[in-house]
């Protein structure tokens, strides 16, 4: 008999997007004429910059012709990419990574999602809340967690963030081994500074902890004083693993190329206290279970590091910053506290009300769809959150329309 991975039982049915897309539905049905203008979901809207096309169409041009056409490249990324992304993103701000230290891969999402696997079953996981889900669902499926039970996973340690500490984690006052991190932040559009984050890296080094940093939202970051990447901090090599995508770095949701960083410096234990490279591991399984990512698309990633790439990938994360200055002043002036915005896309928003009575309010009222903050954790309630992902006109005319229905 075929019997199931039971922990997938355990899963709460994510009801985030259905449910919205269900109110959207019904709103839109009994007002026909009403535009609607979505500030929910957080795919980009602008196209691939042009540097990227043009290297998409040469390389498209090359797979065409026998003697330029490329198969199976290396499972880790061809080396132009890796050279590029370990020299740009790290070396240049006095990171210090090597070339073979990055994994190119096909998202963040799988990399977040697929790393615990090489991980015990029975360490502790510390994962923030309000999160993106995908950390939580993929330690669910593989067991790490009890059954669901007021909100939250038993088994779990969840790492509050709130206004109280400025969404940025405080240290668990439980041991935890895994570390689940996130900045610029999705949900919140928190930051986190240099000295917090050097508190996690010595937290984990005196724990023999490992820390998971997703810093999907780097590029958006322009705060001079804040870290882009975890291995700007002291310590980090030896403890941390960081995600990066070119997703919303530069329009390449629907193309797909991202990296994870895995130090050759980072460490993991055996049952019995036996130190193992985390690299050998991941390299282990990257290799198994993954043929990398297309020629065309490495090419088109490569040449966000080009000059005229560099220059075009600014100008589209500035475009949506200004989009979220903009949203971020218009609901500070109808009086809501309000965190992200500034260094990211995400604007989190305290509604002082429960975040679906929120979400229908602005549906209702001014034809404006956001997310609610409940769907992201328990510590989300009361909150939504509002995208910068769309065109300056759609973000202002929303904004127009709220103020006026709630101002
Ligand atoms: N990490 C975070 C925090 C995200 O918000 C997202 C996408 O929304 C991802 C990772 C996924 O990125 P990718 O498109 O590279 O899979």
């Amino acid at each position: 008999m075929i019997k199931i991975n039971e922990n997938f039982l355990k899963l709460q049915a994510s009801y985030l997007f259905s449910n919205i897309a269900k109110r959207v539905n019904a709103y839109q049905s009994a007002n026909p004429d009403q535009e609607i203008i979505r500030l929910g979901i957080g795919d980009v809207t602008r196209a691939l910059p042009q540097a990227c096309i043009s290297a998409f169409h040469t390389a498209i041009d090359e797979m065409a012709g026998d003697a330029t056409f490329r198969g199976y490249g290396p499972e880790q990324g061809y080396d132009f990419l890796r050279e590029k992304i370990a020299q740009h993103d790290f070396r240049n701000r006095g990171a210090d990574v090597a070339d073979d230290e990055i994994f190119v891969s096909d998202g963040a999402k799988c990399d977040t999602g697929n790393i615990q696997e090489i991980f015990a079953t029975d360490i502790r996981v510390a994962i923030p809340d309000p999160v993106y889900p995908v950390y939580l669902d993929t330690n669910v499926m593989a067991g790490r967690t009890g059954t669901y039970d007021n909100g939250r996973y038993q088994g779990v340690t969840y790492l509050d963030c709130n206004r109280d500490n400025d969404y940025v984690p405080q240290l668990p006052s439980e041991p935890v081994d895994l570390i689940y991190l996130c900045f610029p932040n999705n949900p919140t559009g928190a930051t986190i500074a240099h000295d917090q984050l050097k508190a996690w890296i010595d937290y984990a080094r005196a724990n023999k902890a490992l820390i998971l940093y997703d810093a999907a939202y780097e590029a958006f970051v322009r705060d001079n004083d804040l870290p882009r990447s975890i291995y700007e901090v002291e310590g980090a090599r030896e403890v941390a693993i960081e995600f990066r995508s070119f997703s919303k770095t530069a329009g390449f949701t629907g193309t797909r190329c991202a990296y994870t960083v895995v130090p050759k410096t980072c460490t993991a234990y055996t049952a019995s206290g036996d130190p193992i490279e985390v690299y050998d591991l991941w390299n282990r399984r990257h290799t198994t279970k993954f043929n990398s990512v297309s020629y065309p698309v490495q090419r088109a990633a490569e040449a966000v590091y080009s000059t005229e790439g560099q220059a075009q990938v600014k100008e589209l994360t500035d475009y949506y910053l200004a989009n979220a200055a903009y949203i971020r002043k218009a609901v500070q002036s109808l009086g809501f506290d309000c965190v992200g915005g500034e260094n990211s896309p995400y604007i989190w928003i305290d509604g002082q009300r429960d975040s679906w009575e929120f979400f229908d309010l602005l549906l209702n009222e001014s034809g404006v769809v956001c997310t609610p903050g409940a769907g992201f954790g328990r510590c989300g309630e009361g909150y939504i959150r509002i995208s910068a992902f769309n065109s300056f006109e759609n973000v202002q005319k929303a904004m127009d329309r709220i103020q006026t229905a709630l101002g």
